[in-house]
Parts: C-alpha cells; sequence; structure tokens
C-alpha cells in the first residue's frame, strides 16, 4: 500500500513509498482509514524542525478514522465494521505513576502515532483497542478525523485551565488548535474571545470571524498590548492560550495576563526565550504547561461533536488525495490553509 513515509532526518526527506499492510496482535484493531488530517506536526516532520526526536523511517499521521478490517483474539469492545476514531498514544507502559492515575499522556515511555510508530497517512494502520472510540452515526469520517486538535483544546481549556464565564479570552495563534480553543471558549460562555495573529493568518482571521471571535487583532497592525488593556479596563485577561509557542507570543502573554490569571501553554517552542518572567511574580499568576489529551476527553469532544456544539466544517479548508500531499504542505507551511483531510479507501 502508498504510504506517506519520513525517511531521514533532513529536511525534506518525506516521499510517498510502498509499505506493507501491518500485522496485527491480539489486543490490535486493523483499521481501514478513511480520513486522516494534516497537522502541524506533520510540516515540522517533513521540515525536521521537531521539538522532539522522531525514529526513521515513520509513515506520518496522527489525526484519523475508519472502519475496522480486522480484529486481534483479545479485542471485546469493537467488530469488523465499526465506524471509529483513534487516541493518539500508540503505546504507553502502563506501569508508570501517571499511567496508572490516568494520566497516560504524559506517559515519558509515550510514542504516539505517525512518529512514534507508523500512523495513518496510508490505507491501513495498527491500532490497539485502548485508543479507540465509536463515532457517532451523524458525524462524518472527515469531521471524527479532527477529534484530535479539539480535544487538544479541550483538554487544555477545561481540563487544564480554569475558564471564568464572563471573563476575557485571549487566544495567541489562529492556528487548527487555536481555533477549536476558541470554540471551546465560546461554548464556556467566555468574553469577550480575542484571537490574535499576524499577516499570513488572513484565512484564519475569517474563520475565527465565522467561529464568533469578538475581536481578531493582527499584531502587526495594532498595539494589542494596548488594545487589551482598553477593552479589559486594564485588568488584563484572566485567561491567555498560548497556542503559538515562540518567544513573542509568549511575552505577550505575560504582559497581558490578569492578575491572579493563568497562562495556558499548547504550542511549542524550541528555541529559548529572552526576557523576565517576573511579572508572573507580582501579578501572583501562573503558566500551566498542557500537552495532547485521556479517554474522557475523546468521549466529551465526540459528544460536543455530535450535538453540533464543536463545529468542523469552517476548520476545513480542503480535502485531498494522498498524491496531492507535497503542495498542500507547501500551503500549510504558508499559513493558507486551516485543516486538510486526506481521504483514502473512498470506493
Ligand atoms: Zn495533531
Ligand atoms: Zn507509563
Amino acid at each position: 500500500m502508498k504510504a506517506l513515509v519520513k525517511f531521514g532526518n533532513e529536511d525534506k526527506q518525506v516521499e510517498i513509498q510502498d509499505v506493507p499492510i501491518p500485522e496485527i496482535s491480539q489486543g490490535d484493531v486493523l483499521l481501514k482509514v478513511k480520513a486522516a488530517s494534516i497537522c502541524g506536526w506533520d510540516i515540522e516532520m517533513w521540515r525536521h524542525k521537531m521539538a522532539n526526536p522522531v525514529k526513521v523511517p515513520v509513515v506520518q499521521g496522527h489525526e484519523f478514522s475508519g472502519v475496522i478490517d480486522k480484529v486481534g483474539s483479545r479485542v471485546t469492545r469493537f467488530k469488523v465494521g465499526d465506524r471509529v476514531v483513534s487516541e493518539t498514544a500508540a503505546y504507553i507502559c502502563g506501569d508508570c505513576n501517571q499511567c496508572l492515575t490516568g494520566n497516560y499522556n504524559l506517559c515519558s515511555k509515550r510514542k504516539g502515532f505517525g512518529y512514534g510508530t507508523n500512523g495513518a497517512f496510508t490505507d491501513f494502520v495498527k491500532v490497539p483497542e485502548r485508543c479507540l472510540h465509536k463515532i457517532p452515526d451523524n458525524t462524518s469520517f472527515d469531521h471524527a478525523a479532527l477529534t484530535e486538535p479539539a480535544c487538544v483544546a479541550y483538554n487544555a481549556l477545561i481540563q487544564m485551565s480554569r475558564i471564568i464565564p464572563g471573563k476575557p479570552v485571549l487566544i495567541i495563534g489562529p492556528g487548527p488548535v487555536g481555533l477549536f480553543c476558541l470554540q471551546i471558549a465560546r461554548l464556556s460562555g467566555s468574553n469577550p474571545i480575542i484571537v490574535v495573529g499576524t499577516s499570513i493568518d488572513e484565512v484564519r482571521f475569517s474563520v475565527a470571524g465565522k467561529l464568533g471571535a469578538d475581536l481578531i487583532i493582527n499584531v502587526e497592525k495594532e498595539n494589542v498590548t494596548e488594545k487589551i488593556s482598553e477593552i479589559t479596563k486594564e485588568q488584563g485577561c484572566d485567561l491567555v492560550v498560548d497556542a503559538a509557542g515562540n518567544e513573542k507570543a509568549l511575552k505577550l502573554a505575560v504582559d497581558v495576563v490578569a492578575r491572579m490569571g493563568q497562562i495556558t501553554k499548547i504550542g511549542w517552542g524550541p528555541k529559548p526565550i529572552n526576557f523576565s518572567l517576573d511579572p508572573m511574580i507580582s501579578k501572583g499568576a501562573r503558566i500551566q504547561g498542557t500537552f495532547s489529551h485521556v479517554w474522557r476527553t475523546w468521549e466529551d469532544v465526540l459528544s460536543l461533536i455530535s450535538r453540533g456544539k464543536i463545529v468542523m466544517e469552517p476548520m476545513i479548508t480542503k480535502r485531498i488525495s494522498l498524491d496531492d500531499w507535497l503542495e498542500t504542505f507547501e500551503e500549510i507551511e504558508e499559513s493558507k490553509i486551516v485543516k486538510t483531510v486526506i481521504l483514502f479507501n473512498r470506493k
């Protein structure tokens, strides 16, 4: 079968290769992939700029849905033909403190699909039963493929932040995860919801507008700090979500977070930062890191998707077949796209 493989540790060492259909073990299913969405992480792997090392060769793709094609002898909760979506933690140790307390997203031995183990930019993928969730009947495969980034946002805002109805939330970085954070903040009654980006984010700004952002600010055109101070009557934002990850984003977050407020950091930024965090002390504010999601997050988010509370359609700019990956990766790198779904096994 054709698969998109990162085969080396240099820039652009990604190509379509022919790979065998995976063998499954007793606790796995063989999933026939129907839809897989492209993540910013896939672009970083292609350009070899990842924050964490990746073992090559590896089939990319970690946001995916499909139909169960085969089940291992120990699989009890799913059967052939079930429509399912998969979590991303393909391997966890099961024995560490984090695994044993249900926080397996933070297992130090965790290996994710699409970088720690073979992922879903191909026709078939091997998935442990533990990772699977049933797709609600009214939800399509391409919408279900986007459950993963929605779960990242839900975990960050609902499980890892203190979100207060009626209080301002600032979202820095209107990429897919930032836009899902906007949707969750809206569901939580945050007001106003402010989204910040740069001139390359024009397409994403227009989606943010459709999703109900109260204010969209281009940092290159306006003084964000002044504007936020004006809107919040000098109180700042109780919750600031850093979905960008670079130094400028965190500096802005520190400048505008309210006293006793929280900065929730989702965006990765491998480069060191070069400014003082002392304002966090005088403001009595905190920075909270957040990563991935757990079983409960998925069930809650799937329920919100099926009830139309989290919407997918404005997030999807393009649907493509695997052969068109390169052109699309280039467009995503230029921020021309919010989300692209690759469709597989169309017949
Ligand atoms: Zn992702
Ligand atoms: Zn563990």
